[in-house]
């Protein structure tokens, strides 16, 4: 008997949480239908040769922010070179946000996904912020959910950008959550002594860099992160900790995961390769970003909390500011609008300090970028898993294949990487989405307005 689809992606090594196995790989209407050893391999419309490839489900980026307001700054980027630059570094599913200003919630989703429409290249999330203590906000909560949005973010620190939530609106939002079943992301770090600390500094005439990561060390974050998690374990609810930056944080997380709570720990690529010395170069002021790049010894807790299963997550929290918007800054930390172009890098940079360094497996390395997002974001097993039934979205990647990194060869409309000069592994040789080859060699065969809204269902415990 013989059979046809689409595309057979063949000969490759599948890499997924729990196996590593050859396998050759058949798509249909942009769906998987069979993984495996295939005896009769089907006829195929398109043939991609796998030979010496490990074949990964595409990465899912929980954490960026395309086109994002901080300060009087814009970041440059939109949704179709956003995800573009996205799709270029192997990541084939983002979760971005729409946020709440002085609007209701509704409104703001709904402008959100018209700021998309047309302009996505791959199928996009969203997280909605909640940023204020009203009726209005608590009851748009199962409405919200009954769209697709299943994720929701409170900000514990940014007073004077007037989205900071207080404790009573962070319990009253889990206690909603807990009744619906959705899941709550923060941005934890403790907003009054980050503040003291920033304005004494600024007073003072401290204001490099250096005196930004002084202000906000490990106690802002783990203080902040240990009332979230105390709070959601009262409650009972889903936890999600964004960015976690710290040792302390990471030790927090993983206790209340080994008493059984639901709480998840994220952190990002950036606290994977860096260090708190960037903020010493005459450059340290383009790295300033929220919570600030910790030390070596936080670094390796990091990774320590992943491989042990502390944290569950690496997102980018990408925001492309470029040098310009950045140099806006460069006389006082706290003119810096925060955040750093990482869209593009995430999968790269982890795969380098992570696989490529013994720090983590491959296996465990999809589990954190691609499946456990995906679960947790109510979008498995559709994305995060290469299963029958599964969209096709798939990453190919040469393990052998290095690269020095260099921003004039990204494409995150920013002219400046984190990573410059390091030497990269990890960059996708082929990236599939949804059946369609839309990474070849480096090159971008996609399109503005090919992504998809994706409607979240519930989270997945992992
Ligand atoms: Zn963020």
């Amino acid at each position: 008997m013989s059979w046809t689809v689409d595309l057979l992606i063949r000969g490759g090594t599948v890499v997924t949480p729990e196996a590593t196995f050859a396998a050759d790989l058949a798509v249909r209407d942009g769906k998987i239908v069979a993984v495996g050893t295939l005896p009769e391999p089907p006829q195929a419309r398109q043939v991609v040769d796998a030979s010496g490839l490990q074949v990964l489900p595409g990465m899912v980026d929980p954490h960026v922010h395309i086109h994002w307001p901080f300060l009087a700054a814009t970041s440059r980027d939109n949704f179709y070179t956003g995800t573009r630059a996205a799709a270029l570094g192997g990541t084939t599913t983002i979760i971005d946000y729409a946020i709440q200003r002085e609007c209701h919630p509704q409104e703001a989703f709904e402008q959100r996904r018209k700021e998309v429409e047309g302009q996505a290249a791959v199928d996009y999330a969203l997280t909605q912020v909640l940023a204020e203590h009203s009726d209005r906000t608590l009851d748009a909560i199962p409405q919200l959910m009954a769209q697709g949005v299943t994720a929701f973010k409170c900000y514990l620190i940014y007073r004077k950008r007037g989205i900071m939530v207080d404790d009573a609106m962070l319990l009253e939002v889990l206690r909603r959550l807990r009744e619906h079943g959705g899941l709550l992301t923060v941005h934890a770090e403790n907003a009054a002594i980050a503040e003291y600390w920033e304005a004494r500094y600024v007073r003072e005439g401290k204001k490099d860099a250096r005196y930004f990561v002084q202000a906000k060390g490990n106690v802002v974050e783990a203080e902040c992160i240990n009332r979230a998690v105390y709070l959601a374990c009262f409650v009972g609810a889903n936890l999600y900790i964004r960015h976690i930056s710290t040792r302390e944080g990471t030790e927090v997380v993983g206790r209340a995961r080994q008493a059984g709570h639901r709480i998840y720990g994220e952190t990002c690529s950036h606290y994977l390769a860096l260090t708190d010395e960037v903020y010493g170069r005459t450059d340290g002021f383009k790295f300033i970003c929220s919570p600030p790049i910790k030390s070596a010894a936080d670094r390796e807790a990091l990774w320590a909390g992943l491989r042990s299963g502390e944290l569950s997550a690496i997102g980018a929290d990408h925001v492309a500011f470029d040098l310009a918007q950045k140099l806006e800054g460069k006389e006082a930390f706290d003119q810096v609008p925060n955040g750093l172009p990482g869209i593009e890098t995430r999968f790269p940079v982890a795969y380098t300090e992570g696989v490529a360094r013994g720090r983590l497996s491959l296996n465990r390395l999809v589990e954190v970028m691609s499946t456990n997002p995906a679960k947790l974001f109510g979008l498995y097993p559709r994305k995060g898993a290469l299963l029958p039934g599964s969209d096709a979205d798939v990453v190919l990647v040469d393990p052998s294949a290095e690269r020095v990194l260099t921003a004039t060869d990204l494409h995150m409309d920013v002219d400046w990487t984190p990573y410059e000069g390091m030497r990269l592994r990890g960059f996708p040789k082929v990236v599939v989405a949804r059946g369609e080859v839309l990474v070849q060699d480096g090159i971008f065969l996609g399109r503005p307005g090919r992504g998809e809204f994706l409607k979240a269902g519930l989270p997945v415990h992992c």
